[in-house]
C-alpha cells in the first residue's frame, strides 16, 4: 500500500495543530508546531481566512492524516459508512478507530499510530488467535486482539509500553498488561475520541 514518506511535522503545521504523528516527541518543546505554528512552504507566515469549502477540506484532511490513511482508502470508508446504518460521520469515524493498527496504538503498545502499523506488518499481532499482519484489519465486538513478540522486539515494545504509559486505553477496550492483549467489549463511539473532530464537515465535502 502507498504511504507518505515526507516529513510528518509538515502535516501538522499544515493542520495547524498537534496531530500526534511522531509518538513520544510530540509532548516535548522539541514538537515543530509548538516551535513554528505558521503554515509549511514559502509563503507560511500569512494564513486567510478558509471558505466553507477550505473547512471542510482541512477537517478530511486533518483526520485523514491521523489515521495515516491515504485518499482511496478513506474514500472507501466513507462509502461504506453512508451505506450504513447510523450516523455518516459517526460510522466513518468508527471504521477508523476499529482498524487492528489504531487498537494497537489504543492498547498503548506503540506511541504513534505509524509506529503500531509497523508492528502488525510485522506479525507480531494475532486477532482471536489467528496471525493477522493487515493493519486495516477492523476488528469487531469481542474479539481478541493479542501481541506475541520474540525477546528483542518484546524489550523495544515494552519501552513503548512505558513510554505510553499516560496515555489512558479507552473503555471499549479491556487490557491486560501482561499479557499483551484486549478484548474489544464494544466497539468504539465518537464519544471516545479525544482529539476534537467535525466529522459533519467531511460528510458535507464527499456528499457535494
Ligand atoms: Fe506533529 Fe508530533 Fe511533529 Fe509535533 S512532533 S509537529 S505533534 S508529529
Amino acid at each position: 500500500m502507498a504511504r507518505y514518506i515526507d516529513a510528518v511535522c509538515r502535516l501538522c503545521r499544515r493542520e495547524g495543530e498537534k496531530l500526534f504523528l511522531k509518538g513520544t516527541k510530540c509532548n516535548t518543546e522539541k514538537c515543530t508546531v509548538s516551535k513554528r505554528p505558521t503554515l509549511p512552504g514559502q509563503h507560511g507566515q500569512s494564513r486567510s481566512k478558509l471558505s466553507n469549502y477550505g473547512l471542510q477540506l482541512r477537517q478530511k484532511q486533518k483526520v485523514k492524516r491521523m489515521y495515516g490513511v491515504l485518499e482511496k482508502q478513506f474514500r472507501k470508508y466513507f462509502k461504506i459508512a453512508s451505506k450504513t446504518k447510523g450516523v455518516t460521520g459517526k460510522v466513518l469515524l468508527q471504521l477508523l478507530e476499529r482498524r487492528l493498527d489504531n487498537v494497537i496504538f489504543r492498547m498503548g503498545l506503540a506511541t504513534s499510530r505509524a509506529q503500531a502499523r509497523q508492528i502488525v506488518r510485522h506479525n507480531f499481532v494475532y486477532v482471536n488467535s489467528k496471525r493477522t499482519n493487515i493493519p486495516s484489519y477492523l476488528i469487531d465486538k469481542d474479539d481478541i486482539v493479542q501481541l506475541k513478540a520474540k525477546d528483542k522486539a518484546k524489550n523495544k515494545i515494552k519501552e513503548n509500553i512505558e513510554q505510553a504509559k499516560d496515555r489512558t486505553i479507552p473503555s471499549w477496550l479491556e487490557m491486560d498488561s501482561v499479557e499483551l492483549k484486549a478484548k474489544i467489549l464494544r466497539l468504539p463511539e465518537k464519544e471516545d475520541i479525544t482529539a476534537t473532530i467535525q466529522e459533519q464537515l467531511i460528510v458535507e465535502l464527499y456528499s457535494k
